[in-house]
Order: structure tokens, then C-alpha cells, then sequence
């Protein structure tokens, strides 16, 4: 690995990069669960983002908030960062000081509002009501460069992802058009930005929303100059075989046009989380007992710690295959009840997976797809959850 500027700054002692999981585990041997990061892979999705969606590609950070993860994507020259708090704009800004923010979380306290646009510069700020564009005003003044993004809800639409985004956030359409004319109304920049929620497999879905957008900055007589169509985009999972993201992109960008007319397109941003960052990790864990008598095994992490989507989102069911002596371990199958390390009774996966017969304690568990909401969401309940991130080459996705 090279000794980067970035390395230096956040004195990271580069170490080898393993090919593989199987290497980690023949040669790290980690008693405790470590996340498998390759940067190279990341890289690869980001290229995908930037080369094939029809406008601007930022991170939404929240999604896997690892230094490893900024810091590549800063060596990939990504500029523009979606963050949901301070804490994220200050981890972003020791890795790459002249970085964009739009802060998309619509929801901010005063305090939050000022360190945002003092310290870190940050320029574009999300809303859904009128309160947030009040508190907005009181801080940032007549600062004309100020863009405020409406974000807007559609009805809820249970079937189109993993995870459901409208029940929290989002204005209706009324309210979001009355939104706008106040943004205009006090000289700020409008905006406009919807989240279709994760995992999104049909790409209509961001057809509607862009109707929506269109329908709503028409009834406020508003022009628009940008429309960020937020995350959503899905990665591939056993259990969640979505399009390709190339049918995602023509779509976004035949319905902007569509919609809006040629020419008067506002210009479009995306901010993925998952769609980018789910395949650069996997999670590799150790079995600690196995009761061949039932069916149970124990590994040293589960859902307080890399594995908490696959119990909030079943469908979100990781791949994984089982390391033995640096190598896949085949043989016969069973279903295994898999708990995790701690000593409460929820800690136990909301699934049996299908494992090798002969496991045995010792063993390793890699668990593939976990780049997105792995790291991120783990806590450290019990004493666990302190992951180390440990470089390879090629990282399993199943
Ligand atoms: C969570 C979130 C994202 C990222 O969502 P993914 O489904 O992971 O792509 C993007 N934008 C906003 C505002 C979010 O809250």
C-alpha cells in the first residue's frame, strides 16, 4: 500500500494488503471480527457512478463512515459529500479539507446549522418544513449562495425497496411547493431532492418521484436548477436481485427530460450510499462453539454488530461461505441457527444459513455485500463491535 498523504495525515500504519479474506484468516487469524476493505473495489463502483449517471455523483457517508472508505473515495477524486451531522462533515474535512457539503438531513438543530456553515463551509442544506427554513435564515442571513433543497414525499410505496424512507422525512407535494416559493421568496437557491428509499429494485421508482418533482416546482411557479434524486440505488444480494444500475441512469435521465423538456433540465445530482460502498467490504467473523447435538452456532459478532440490516431488512441477507486453513470450506450442508456474542436472546440471526456440516469452532465466517450499513450501524454493546479494517485485493460479494 502506498504511504499515501492521506495515510500520513491520519497516522495509519500501512500494512500489507491480503489478497483475500482466506489470507486474513490464515495469517491475522483475528479472534475478533474485522471488516475486509477493498479500496480498489470501491474505486471501480465509483467509476461506474461518475461515468454513467446523467449529472453529479456524491457519497452519502452515513452509509459506511470508515476513514479507509473517505479516504479512497478522496483518491478517486470524489469533491462532494452527502452527510447527515457535524460529526461526518468533521471526519470528511480531516481527509479532504476543500470538501463540498450538502447536509441532506432535513432536521437540524441551530448549533448544528451554524458549526455547518462556519466551520465547514457548508452551502447546501436540506428541508421539509417551514421551521427548518426559518432557522436556516436566522443563521445564514442574506447569503445569497445558500441552497436550500426541498425534500418531498411520495405516498408510501412498500413493494419498490428494502427500506421504506417515507414515513420520516419529506414534505408532501402542497407543502413542498409552498416550501420553494419561501426559499425564493428570500433569495435563497431552490432546490429540490427526494430519497426513494434503500434498495430501490425498480428503477420507476425514480420516474415517479421526477414526475413529482416537476409537478410540484410547476404549482410553485418556482424554477429549479438542480434536482438530486438522493440514494436508493441497490446492490446485488441473494435474496435481492435488482436491475442493472445502467437501466437506472437512462431512466433518470429520459424522465428528467421528459419531464422538464430538452434544455430545461434542471441539473441532476445523486448521492448513493449502498448502490456504491455495499461491495468494498465483507465482514469476516470466528466461530466460537458449535453444538452439533442441535443446531447452533456461536460467532464473536452478529446484528448489535456488522450484521444489525440483515435483522432490520431480512431480504438484506448477506452471502457467506466458511474459511478453513486459508481455504472456501465445501462439503454437505445444513441449516445452522447462528447467534451472536453477546449475552442477550435477541442476539441471534432472523434467518438459518445454510453452512457446511463439519463447521467447527474456530473456523471463520466471511460475510459478503456488508460495504453498506455494516460498519456503520455496529454498536458496542457487550464489549464488541470495535472493528479493525483490514486492506484486500478482492473482497466477496457471493
Ligand atoms: C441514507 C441516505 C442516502 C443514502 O441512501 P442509500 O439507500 O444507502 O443509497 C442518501 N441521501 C440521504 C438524504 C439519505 O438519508
Amino acid at each position: 500500500m502506498a504511504k499515501t498523504a492521506a495515510s500520513i495525515a491520519l497516522n495509519v500504519v500501512p500494512g500489507p494488503t491480503y489478497a483475500d479474506a482466506a489470507a486474513v484468516a490464515a495469517v491475522m487469524q483475528p479472534e475478533e471480527a474485522v471488516f475486509c476493505f477493498s479500496a480498489e473495489r470501491l474505486k471501480a463502483r465509483l467509476a461506474l457512478f461518475t461515468a454513467g449517471f446523467p449529472g453529479a455523483v456524491s457519497f452519502a457517508v452515513k452509509s459506511n463512515p470508515s476513514r479507509e472508505v473517505v479516504a479512497a473515495l478522496d483518491e478517486a477524486g470524489l469533491t462532494h459529500w452527502d452527510v447527515a451531522s457535524v460529526q461526518e462533515m468533521a471526519l470528511v474535512h480531516a481527509i479532504q479539507p476543500s470538501a463540498h457539503f450538502h447536509y441532506h438531513n432535513p432536521v437540524k438543530s441551530r448549533r448544528e446549522i451554524l458549526n455547518a456553515y462556519s466551520r465547514y463551509g457548508c452551502r447546501r442544506f436540506a428541508v421539509d418544513a417551514r421551521e427548518e427554513v426559518a432557522k436556516i435564515a436566522a443563521i445564514v442571513g442574506d447569503d445569497r449562495s445558500v441552497e436550500l433543497a426541498v425534500r418531498f414525499v411520495l405516498p408510501r410505496d412498500r413493494a419498490s425497496s428494502a427500506h421504506d424512507f417515507s414515513t420520516k422525512f419529506g414534505a408532501p407535494e402542497h407543502i413542498a411547493a409552498g416550501l420553494l416559493q419561501d426559499i425564493q421568496r428570500r433569495g435563497y437557491v431552490p432546490v429540490m431532492t427526494f430519497h426513494p428509499g434503500s434498495q430501490s429494485r425498480d428503477p420507476n421508482v425514480y420516474v415517479r418521484h421526477i414526475e413529482a418533482a416537476h409537478r410540484i416546482a410547476k404549482a410553485s411557479g418556482v424554477q429549479i436548477g438542480k434536482l438530486n434524486v438522493g440514494g436508493g440505488f441497490p446492490a446485488s444480494y441473494p435474496l435481492s436481485k435488482p436491475a442493472l444500475l445502467d437501466n437506472f441512469f437512462t431512466l433518470i435521465a429520459g424522465a428528467t427530460t421528459r419531464c422538464f423538456g430538452k434544455g430545461m433540465e434542471p441539473a441532476l445530482e445523486c448521492e448513493p450510499g449502498r448502490g456504491l460502498a455495499a461491495n468494498c467490504m465483507s465482514l469476516l467473523t470466528r466461530v466460537k462453539l458449535v453444538c452439533s447435538d442441535g443446531d447452533d452456532i456461536f460467532l464473536n459478532d452478529g446484528i448489535y454488530g456488522g450484521l444489525m440490516e440483515f435483522m432490520q431488512a431480512p431480504e438484506l441477507q448477506p452471502p457467506c461461505r466458511v474459511i478453513r486453513g486459508g481455504k472456501v470450506l465445501e462439503g454437505p450442508t445444513k441449516p445452522w441457527k447462528v447467534f451472536g456474542p453477546t449475552c442477550d436472546p435477541l442476539d441471534v440471526l432472523p434467518a438459518k444459513l445454510d453452512l457446511p456440516a463439519g463447521i467447527r469452532d474456530e473456523d471463520f465466517i466471511e460475510f459478503g455485500t456488508l460495504g453498506a450499513y455494516g460498519i456503520a450501524t455496529s454498536t458496542r454493546f457487550n464489549g464488541y463491535g470495535g472493528h479493525a479494517v483490514v486492506p484486500v485485493a478482492e473482497v466477496f460479494n457471493g
